[in-house]
């Protein structure tokens, strides 16, 4: 598995150093394309599926795509961080969409 980025959704972050999906990465596996001004992932296989960088994009321009195994092509998962709540959107590989939403203690 690794992330999609969105790159209509991505703003590049403007003139942060070090955009959120970047400064996250645990795995330093985010860089940016100087001539697009846009991150990339440098190894997609390196990936471990933290989503770390999925939750901190604030502009939800990140996803995971799940594994062909585990739930076909396309199918997505895409978590966004609020105060006291996490939600989930689960897209499966036909496009039809579940969202899951928990209570988080922060
Ligand atoms: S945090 Fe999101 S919007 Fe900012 S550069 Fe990364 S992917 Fe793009
Ligand atoms: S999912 Fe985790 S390991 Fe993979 S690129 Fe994002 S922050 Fe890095």
């Amino acid at each position: 598995m690794s992330i999609k980025i969105d790159y209509e959704l991505c703003s590049g972050c403007g003139t942060q150093d070090e955009p959120p999906c970047i400064k996250y990465c645990p795995g330093d596996l985010i860089a940016v394309d100087s001539e697009k001004e846009k991150p990339y992932i440098r190894s997609e296989r390196d990936c471990w599926d933290c989503m770390v960088c999925v939750k901190a994009c604030p502009f939800n321009a990140l996803e995971t795509r799940l594994p062909y195994q585990l739930a076909s092509y396309k199918a997505s998962l895409k978590p966004q961080v609020y105060q006291g709540r996490i939600v989930w959107q689960l897209k499966d590989a036909r496009g039809k969409e579940e969202v899951f939403e928990l209570k988080t203690s922060g």
